[in-house]
């Protein structure tokens, strides 16, 4: 028969680099230049298949707030078994800023959470600041996953989900 996995899934990372963007792209395929910034925290869910059996349905929290009070952040990702640690490319000090994400999530919150760490914006190619062989390196160094999309164009926020799908436990 049909299985369908719920996971919680919370989205982290520096103001502005495009968490809201990301999750209405992957919830509603839609793109907004001029989405207002997130008041407290936002719910979308979307299903993802896995194979001709099996699914993965996402429940994503979208917050804000934990940008600026880092003490907010703890309630986010407390009962999340994945985490999506958002940097923009073509600003140094968000991708310093995922890192430290990173760091927290591994001391603090579940041992088993999954975490992606994402590169977005990458359709601003001539703004880069911060080069995909350093973030992989980065990532691999920590088992995360890693991935460079665009909200904007819809480049690899798909195979994002799906790729995390593909890691949870599914039995
Ligand atoms: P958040 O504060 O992290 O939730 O960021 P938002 O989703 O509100 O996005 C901040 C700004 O970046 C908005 O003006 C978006 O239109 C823009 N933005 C988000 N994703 C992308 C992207 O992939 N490419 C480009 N060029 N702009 C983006
Ligand atoms: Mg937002």
């Amino acid at each position: 028969g049909n299985r369908v996995f719920n996971f919680k899934l919370v989205l982290l990372g520096e103001s502005a680099v495009g968490k809201s963007s990301l999750v209405v792209r992957f919830a509603k395929d839609q793109f907004d230049e001029y989405r207002e910034s997130t008041i407290g925290a936002a719910f979308f869910t979307q299903v993802v298949p896995v194979d001709d059996t099996t699914s993965v349905k996402f429940e994503i929290w979208d917050t804000a707030g934990q940008e600026r009070y880092k003490s907010l952040a703890p309630m986010y990702y407390r009962n999340a078994q994945c985490a999506v640690i958002v940097y923009d490319i073509t600003k140094a000090e968000t991708f310093e800023r995922a890192k430290s994400w990173v760091k927290e999530l591994q001391r603090q919150a579940d041992p088993d959470i999954v975490i992606a760490l994402v590169g977005n914006k990458n359709d601003l190619e001539t703004n880069r600041a911060v080069t995909a062989e350093e973030c992989q390196a980065y990532a691999d160094e920590g088992g995360l996953l890693f991935k460079e999309t665009s909200a904007k164009t819809g480049a690899n926020v798909l195979e994002l989900f799906q790729t995390i799908a593909k890691k949870m436990p599914l039995d």
